[in-house]
């Protein structure tokens, strides 16, 4: 009777006599103590919520695979980059960043674009958005920046003043707010957006060749963007619109794929570039660095259960594998650490046990054992210290990643590269965009920024006026504001910006 899959039992395995009826003390008596199973079963339901996650908490996710489709062993030595033709197990997750769980999925906001390759060197983690920017560029600034894009702590609303008041006196912000005020901030579905690296990161090869990169994963099924409109029937009607719409296409057999490009530069030619490849909230334009396509990422497989598989998959940037380190973009140097300390937080000190978590293609050897939720069997009996003469794993000096050569002294020092906040805004504006999606930028901005107070809009226009003259005046006309009081704003210091139009 034991191995009955069909008979209802106790957490412990005990058989439950009766589902639909309390224990009570008589027919119409109160509830007895020794009702085990509804005490069982009710603390259990108590404790089902896990922390939610503060940025990406609503998300969908799939399994599937990455194939290489050019030689790169002339740049890196991951073995899962190996060979024409190799194919390695992924699981993937595409999420909002600021809204909760239940949070409607056409929102405007970044997607998180997450990549876990099961390689035999351990996983690697590719934690990307659908954009190729971010907001800021030093991770000093991220808890205040994303308290800007949650909820007033008095009133517990969104809050327009507080999400511009930040941006306004932000103002290398501007290039990733153009593009989240493009339609690209409201992607049609996860199927229809790229996702990219943002970061740049270091590959290096067999002879220690270093090369600084950018990931783009380009959508197969084409971009494709909801108007402002169409997000807010879908955000009533049907908020769960691409956690659906990822499902079903798997379910049909509709694969989603990816082709990843890569940019490519030779180690020596960042300290001459025109632009600081650790500053994130610039691209290498396409004519300087040309993309090169080296794979292709398919899914193929949904999730079985989503609290196993989805809620519980946790992603690292510090999750590398040899042949891929990190660059010291400063934002990517914090979520080194950010990204495994919340999930420490969320899922318990064991959560690389969770089975969509544990290395697959990778065996797991090292020596630290315990901790709550350690379910298997600890590594038995095996040395739980190093150095030992028991026969336990030894490390691999092969593993080292080549280095950087550092220079100067500590200290808070912003980025001083030939710093340009808006000259990418700007060129992104007047030379990518048609008009159609100028004309979409400017009226979704402009049902936004509208909702602040004028003089946090009347800095924020100066800051698009900054990016392109054309691009703050059609803001500024849209809102119904004095043109020439923002192109005198624009005209000043940040600081002195700052102060003309403080509260
Ligand atoms: P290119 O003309 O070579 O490339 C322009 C890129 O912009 C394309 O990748 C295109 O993506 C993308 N794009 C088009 N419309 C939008 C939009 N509304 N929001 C965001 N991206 C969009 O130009 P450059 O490489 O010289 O870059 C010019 C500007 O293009 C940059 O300042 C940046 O704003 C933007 N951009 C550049 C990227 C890069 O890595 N160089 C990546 C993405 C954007 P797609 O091919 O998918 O249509």
């Amino acid at each position: 009777m034991a191995e009955d899959k069909k008979r209802l039992t106790t957490s412990f395995g005990k058989p439950v006599d009766d589902d639909l009826n309390s224990l009570t003390a008589g027919e119409r008596g109160p509830v007895l103590m020794q009702d085990i199973h509804l005490l069982d079963k009710l603390a259990h339901f108590d404790r089902e919520r896990i922390p939610e996650r503060v940025v990406h908490a609503k998300g969908a996710g799939a399994h599937g695979y990455f194939e290489v489709t050019a030689d790169v062993t002339e740049y890196t030595k991951a073995k899962f980059l190996s060979a024409v033709g190799r194919r390695t197990e992924v699981f993937v997750r595409f999420s909002t960043v600021g809204g909760e769980r239940g949070s409607a999925d056409a929102e405007r906001d970044p997607r998180g674009f997450a990549v876990k390759f099961y390689t035999e060197d351990g996983n690697y983690d590719m934690t990307g958005n659908n954009t190729p920017v971010f907001f800021i560029r030093d991770p000093l600034k991220f808890p205040d920046f994303i308290h800007t894009q949650k909820r007033n702590p008095a009133t517990n609303l969104k809050d327009p003043d507080m999400f511009w008041d930040f941006l306004s006196l932000t103002p290398e912000s501007v290039h990733q707010v153009t593009i989240l005020f493009s339609d690209r901030g409201t992607p049609k579905t996860y199927r229809h957006m790229n996702g990219y690296s943002s970061h740049t990161f270091l590959w290096y090869n067999e002879a220690g060749d270093r090369y600084w990169v950018q990931y783009h994963f380009k959508t197969e099924q084409g971009i494709q963007n909801l108007t402002a409109q169409e997000a807010e029937v879908l955000k009533g009607t049907d908020p769960d619109h691409a956690t659906r719409d990822l499902y079903q296409a798997i379910a049909r057999g509709d694969y989603p794929a990816w082709r990843l490009e890569m940019q490519i530069m030779p180690y020596e030619e960042a300290a001459t570039y025109r632009f600081d490849i650790l500053d994130i909230t610039k691209v290498w334009p396409h004519a300087d660095y040309p993309p090169i396509t080296i794979g292709r990422l398919v899914l193929d497989r949904n999730p079985e259960n989503y609290f196993a598989e989805v809620e519980q998959a946790a992603f690292s940037p510090g999750n590398l594998v040899p042949g891929i380190a990190p660059s010291p973009d400063k934002m990517l140097q914090a979520r080194l650490f950010s990204y495994h300390d919340t999930h420490r937080h969320r899922l318990g000190p064991n959560y690389h046990l969770i089975p969509v978590n544990a290395a697959k293609a990778a065996t797991v050897n090292n020596y630290q054992r315990d901790g709550a939720m350690r379910t298997d069997d600890n590594l038995g009996g095996t040395p739980n210290y190093w150095p030992n003469s028991f026969g336990g794993p030894v490390p691999d000096p092969g593993a080292a990643d080549p280095g950087l050569e550092l220079t100067g002294v500590t200290g808070r020092t912003a980025y001083s590269h030939p710093n340009d906040d808006f000259v990418q805004a700007g060129a992104l504006y007047r030379d990518v965009m048609t008009d159609y999606d100028r004309d979409h930028l400017i009226s979704n901005i402009v049902g936004h920024l509208g909702a602040a107070q004028k003089r946090i809009q009347l800095r924020q226009c100066a800051v698009f006026y900054k990016a392109d003259p054309d691009y703050g005046t059609r803001v500024a006309q849209g809102l119904g504001l004095d043109i020439a009081e923002v192109e005198r704003l624009a005209s000043m210091s940040g600081e002195d910006r700052a102060a003309a139009t403080a509260g």
